[in-house]
């Protein structure tokens, strides 16, 4: 399999560079969440690491697990205690184009009714 190469003009790369605005969430030193300019729930917001990784694949197996492990339990941080879904969510991530994946950066989806 061919090594995939980040693109450094994808749409998240410009929103955590500033360049492109979004409706922020949450934000600590590994993460950045904010809420999908489409949504496809009530509640749907998206978490992404602020480190250049491709999808999922690269993420679990190119990042420091103890990063992995910061932005999981983030993800979880961000949908109980900033989004406030006590009553439920799903976590949803797509990884390669036959997925539906359309931004080549790592990203979870959050999504609530
Ligand atoms: P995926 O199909 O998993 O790659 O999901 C990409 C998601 O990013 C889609 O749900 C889009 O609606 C969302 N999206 C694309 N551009 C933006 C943006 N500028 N701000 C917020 N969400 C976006």
């Amino acid at each position: 399999m061919s090594k995939k190469i980040y693109d450094e003009d994808n749409i998240f790369a410009k929103i955590l560079s500033g360049s492109i605005d979004c409706k922020k969430v949450y934000e600590n030193d590994i993460l950045l969440a904010f809420y999908d300019i489409k949504p496809e729930a009530r509640i749907h917001a998206l978490v992404i690491p602020k480190g250049r990784y491709i999808d999922f694949d690269d993420f679990v197996n190119n990042a420091p697990s103890d990063l992995q492990l910061k932005f999981f339990q983030g993800v979880s941080y961000i949908a109980n205690n900033e989004l406030k879904l006590q009553s439920g969510y799903r976590i949803k991530t797509n990884n390669g184009r036959g997925s539906g994946q359309e931004v080549f950066h790592f990203h979870v989806h959050i999504l609530a009714a």
